[in-house]
This record gives structure tokens, C-alpha cells and sequence, in this order.
């Protein structure tokens, strides 16, 4: 299983670790939303996906 988090602004993140997926959202939100994001917020967004599946 992976997670996923799709931002409204139209990004989105896959990964199978759930510690790249916090960096990645992270990361994300800091450079185009200049938004802290916590570690628990992050895992809040995030929905599990089949790895597998193309979305
Ligand atoms: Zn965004």
C-alpha cells in the first residue's frame, strides 16, 4: 500500500514510506504555500492507495 496527498492546487505525492511522504508534502507546502506543515497534518491528508493503481 501507498499514500497519497493531493494539494488543491493541483499537486500530488505517492510514496510507499511514510516519512518521504511527510517530507514531500513538507516541502511542498513550504515552497509554494510558504505553510508549515506538521507531521501529523500531513499523515491527516494523506489517503492510502493501492501502489499499483494509477489514479
Ligand atoms: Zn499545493
Amino acid at each position: 500500500m501507498a499514500k497519497q496527498v493531493s494539494c488543491d492546487c493541483g499537486f500530488m505525492v505517492r510514496t510507499e514510506s511514510e516519512d518521504e511522504l511527510v517530507r514531500h508534502v513538507q516541502l511542498h507546502a513550504k515552497d509554494i504555500h510558504q505553510m508549515e506543515v506538521p507531521r501529523e497534518k500531513a499523515l491527516e491528508m494523506a489517503r492510502t492507495v493501492e501502489s499499483t493503481v494509477t489514479v
